[in-house]
């Protein structure tokens, strides 16, 4: 009775909502849960897509596990790791965002009635993250080079890797058409870093194969003033003079204050401002630019003057679109026009002004240091071009990893079932609880091609069987044998083309896993009530 006696502790401020515990660990797993159930049915070729819009009524139709993350504005704590790394995924290797999201879910779901069990969290994270280790050891080994093949080779190798990321997108009915765009940008590109130098512009309306390639810079008709329809709109080899001046007849009153004490000085001050103006348009003729391009405005006087000595130009360009002009064409961007040298003028071999749906675009191609590619992108509705926009960028992606990291291995949950079956049967030679925990870590891999089968109307269990029975034939022949999306049956995804670049499972595996290893060495959650002292109360006191 005297411990009823004894004062209550009170330790954390009141309305503080703490939970801990083997309770709180199960929460936190079903909760991932239910996040990748969300994404699971976009996975894969057959996949379907999420129609997700706000309040502002924003509507965004798309098949890609970042994006639809993203968008979900998830608010549980633990289910948030989810997003991050969906999001980690999405910026280190472009693909396998569903992938990441579904391991990650499938590692927890499948530690959870050890959990229950009363296994120590810590066993289960040391055995997952030996297995972790072991699986991407093996997917380097199991890793194909496509090192040291001929040009050719190598982009008919890319190509297979881009239409892989594609087939599982809306545009995946033109897989082969935009895979092609795709590494020719990527090539077109060379080594620069730098995704910008890949535009894509979107156009509305038209086919999805009237999209295509320039092999330089392209952007849409910037504004312009009377006087441009005189201006030619096509040069073979033209100078181009890029600038970030404005070509305007400014009011110098405006910028200054000035005191007149004889109205006939007035006239001299308007002469003065046309001056200025004239000097600068004289300058720019004179350097033997035939395309002006300026990021600032571009008046009517200007664009006058320039039409009268059968000059190109265009004011208010995007700074993008204007760097990229500059790396394409070999030119750089001038903030004066004063000693313009022949260096600073970049060149191309055809400038042209056409027609592209509804718009008018300006395209530079044939560019000469050719460190940029534009990908003009057409189809019907806003949303359409829109996730289209987003699968070509996962396939850039791709595309670029493979390039730089070229190891490829087989997709439609081949890998998968791969490191699966070693993975179990390295199990079986570890003595004691762990053999467990590595079998259910092999067991979770399976998720890839089950869903694959799911979201294919295939039957899972029968597929998922004649792939463990093909897998575990000793003479390893069966190791490239994934789901067959197109018959319900397995297919050697090798020699179907279905190819991945090995970076993309390996970043999934290791997130993934480490996803799982962070929500698992969580036991307590701690909700702190709104802060008070942010009034300047302090807490309350219980009489203490
Ligand atoms: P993620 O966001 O993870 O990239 P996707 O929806 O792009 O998800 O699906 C990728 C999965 O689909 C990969 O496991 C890949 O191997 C598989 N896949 C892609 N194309 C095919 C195909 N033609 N046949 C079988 N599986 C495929
Ligand atoms: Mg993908």
């Amino acid at each position: 009775m005297a411990a009823m006696l004894q004062p209550q502790i009170i330790l954390l401020k009141e309305g503080t909502d703490t939970s801990q515990g083997k309770a709180q660990l199960v929460s936190n797993i079903n909760a991932c849960t239910a996040v990748a159930d969300v994404v699971r049915t976009t996975l894969g070729p057959r996949g379907m897509d999420k129609l997700i819009h706000d309040d502002k009524g924003t509507v965004t139709i798309s098949n890609d596990g970042a994006t639809i993350m993203k968008l979900l504005d998830i608010v549980h704590p633990a289910a948030k790791i989810l997003v991050d790394i969906a999001k980690s995924q999405d910026s280190e290797v472009g693909d396998g965002t569903t992938t990441v999201v579904l391991l990650a879910a499938e590692f927890l779901k499948e530690a959870k009635p050890f959990v229950e069990d009363g296994v120590h969290p810590q066993n289960l994270i040391r055995s997952y993250r030996t297995a972790c280790y072991l699986a991407i050891e093996k997917i380097k080994e199991l890793a194909i080079s496509i090192e040291g093949k001929s040009l050719e080779e190598k982009k008919s190798l890319l190509a297979k890797c881009a239409a892989t990321t594609l087939s599982s997108k809306l545009i995946g009915g033109e897989k082969e058409f935009f895979a092609q765009m795709v590494v020719d940008a990527v090539i077109a590109i060379g080594n620069d870093d730098r995704l910008n130098m890949i535009g894509i512009k979107k156009v509305p309306g038209g086919n999805m194969r009237d999209s295509f390639l320039v092999n330089g810079v392209a952007f849409k008709k910037t504004f312009s003033y009377a006087g441009f329809e005189q201006q030619p709109k096509k040069f073979l080899n033209p100078k181009i003079l890029l600038l970030n001046i404005e070509l305007e007849l400014k009011s110098e009153k405006e910028n200054a204050e000035i005191r007149l004490s004889d109205p006939s000085q007035y006239q001299s001050i308007v002469d003065a401002e046309w001056n200025i103006i004239y000097e600068k348009l004289d300058k720019c003729v004179q350097s033997g630019a035939k395309v002006v391009l300026s990021r600032l405005a571009i008046g009517d006087l200007a664009t006058q003057y320039f039409a009268d000595r059968d000059i190109f130009c265009a004011g208010r360009v995007a700074e993008e679109d204007l760097l990229r002009v500059a790396a394409a064409s070999g030119g750089t961007v001038q903030t004066t026009v004063n000693n313009i040298i022949d260096e600073v003028l970049g060149t191309c071999e055809i400038f042209e002004e056409k027609q592209v749906g509804n718009e008018r675009f300006n395209i530079f191609s044939g560019c000469p240091s050719g460190r940029t590619a534009t990908i003009v992108l057409r189809g019907g509705a806003d949303q359409f071009i829109e996730e289209a926009e987003r699968s070509l960028h996962d396939a850039i992606m791709i595309v670029r990893r493979a390039l730089k990291n070229s190891t490829v291995v087989a997709g439609g949950g081949a890998i998968d079932m791969e490191i699966s079956r070693y993975l179990r049967q390295h199990a079986r030679t570890i003595a004691g609880k762990s053999q467990l925990f590595i079998n259910s870590y092999a067991k979770a891999l399976e998720v890839i091609p089950r869903q694959l089968c799911d979201n294919a109307g295939f039957d899972a269990t029968d597929v998922l069987n004649k792939l463990r029975q093909k897998h575990a034939l000793p003479s390893g022949e069966g190791a490239p044998f994934g789901v067959d999306i197109n018959t319900g049956g397995i297919a050697d995804s090798f020699a179907n083309f279905v190819w991945e670049p090995a970076v993309v499972k390996i970043n999934a595996i290791n997130a993934a896993t480490e996803a799982a290893c962070l929500v698992l060495s969580v036991d307590e959650t701690v909700k702190n009530p709104k802060s008070e002292s942010a009034q300047g109360s302090c807490c309350k006191c219980y009489g203490w």
